[in-house]
C-alpha cells in the first residue's frame, strides 16, 4: 500500500473566503467569483438565528437556561 499525500483533489474545485464573514468555504465551483457561507445565508434569512457552532459551551448553556 502506498501512502497517499492527503486527500485527492478533484479538478475545478476551489476554496474561497466568505464575502461576508471571511470564513473559508470549500468545494466551490472553479467559476465561482464570490461566496456566502451557510452561516451568512442563515443569518440573511433569519437575522435572529443562532449558529451553535459559533458559540462557546458557556454561551450555549446561557442560551439554554435563558427563558
Ligand atoms: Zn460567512
Amino acid at each position: 500500500m502506498k501512502k497517499s499525500k492527503g486527500p485527492s483533489r478533484r479538478t475545478g474545485i476551489k476554496s474561497m473566503p466568505c464575502k461576508d464573514c471571511g470564513r473559508k468555504v470549500d468545494n466551490l465551483d472553479e467559476s465561482s467569483v464570490a461566496v456566502t457561507c451557510w452561516r451568512c445565508v442563515c443569518k440573511g434569512i433569519n437575522p435572529n438565528s443562532v449558529i451553535l457552532s459559533d458559540l462557546s459551551g458557556e454561551e450555549i448553556s446561557k442560551l439554554i437556561s435563558k427563558k
